[in-house]
């Protein structure tokens, strides 16, 4: 699979983004998720991946935003190392990370390894709803807690995933609402189709593009992304 895995995003929240590989995820059970077959048990071969998209990166805004398909915590020491030096080299102040809910425990000490370079972490959650029932039954996201705050305590942005079977227009302006209240910044995902037997659902994601979208595709601390692939990196048409 040839991904492109280094791009700048220019309008909202300008920053670099590198999509990096490591040794997949350790949850792996999200219904709607294919992403995660992005991944090599191999370090060496990672790390030689990972550098060559760490090394296009120039600094230009000072905010990088390096993502795997999973969570940081499953990047190899040699990659995280690298990282480091990028941010220290290019005079990143801060960097966007992702991490599962079952890695809440690591982000502590990362952020605070971050911190002596000067580096601050914004660590991303991929929540998709804040319907409880319907992230664990029916999307299976692995997060054993309901209530949003406790969900945001360790973390600083969220991710939802809209456009699916029984999403409402109501539902998902609740979801982005809530995510605004607790997060700093809320990443919505637009479901496409993918390998997986989750299929994006017309009715739903229409009913995001009319009443939803205009309401928030201004608002500097909301990402919208219509294609997975607007940040401009991952399997480009
Ligand atoms: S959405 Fe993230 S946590 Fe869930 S299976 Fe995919 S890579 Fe893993």
């Amino acid at each position: 699979m040839e991904l492109t895995r280094y791009s700048v995003i220019e309008d909202k929240n300008p920053r670099e983004i590198v999509l990096l590989r490591g040794r997949g995820c350790a949850w792996r059970r999200c219904r709607f998720c294919d992403y995660h077959l992005d991944a090599s048990k191999d370090e060496q071969v990672n790390l030689a991946l990972n550098c060559a998209a760490l090394a296009q990166v120039t600094g230009q805004y000072a905010r990088l935003e390096a993502i795997n398909s999973g969570s940081f915590a499953e990047l190899d020491e040699t990659t995280v190392a690298e990282i480091e030096r990028v941010c220290r080299e290019k005079g990143i102040r801060d960097l966007h990370i992702e991490s599962h809910w079952i890695f809440r425990k690591t982000l502590p000490a990362l952020r605070a390894r971050f911190a002596a370079v000067g580096v601050t972490l914004h660590v991303k959650i991929g929540v998709e709803t804040f319907d409880a029932d319907y992230r664990e039954r029916v999307l299976d996201k692995g997060i054993d807690e309901t209530d949003p705050a406790k969900i945001a305590a360790g973390f600083d942005d969220c991710c939802l995933l809209f456009g699916l079977a029984g999403q409402t227009a109501d539902g998902m302006t609740r979801d982005i609402e809530t995510g605004l209240r607790y997060f700093d910044r809320v990443c919505v995902n637009i479901m496409v189709p993918n390998t997986t037997p989750v299929r994006p659902d017309g009715a739903a994601r229409a009913a995001f593009v009319r009443d939803v979208y205009p309401r928030y595709r201004d608002n500097p601390r909301v990402d919208i992304l219509l294609e997975n692939t607007d940040f401009g990196v991952g399997e480009l048409k």
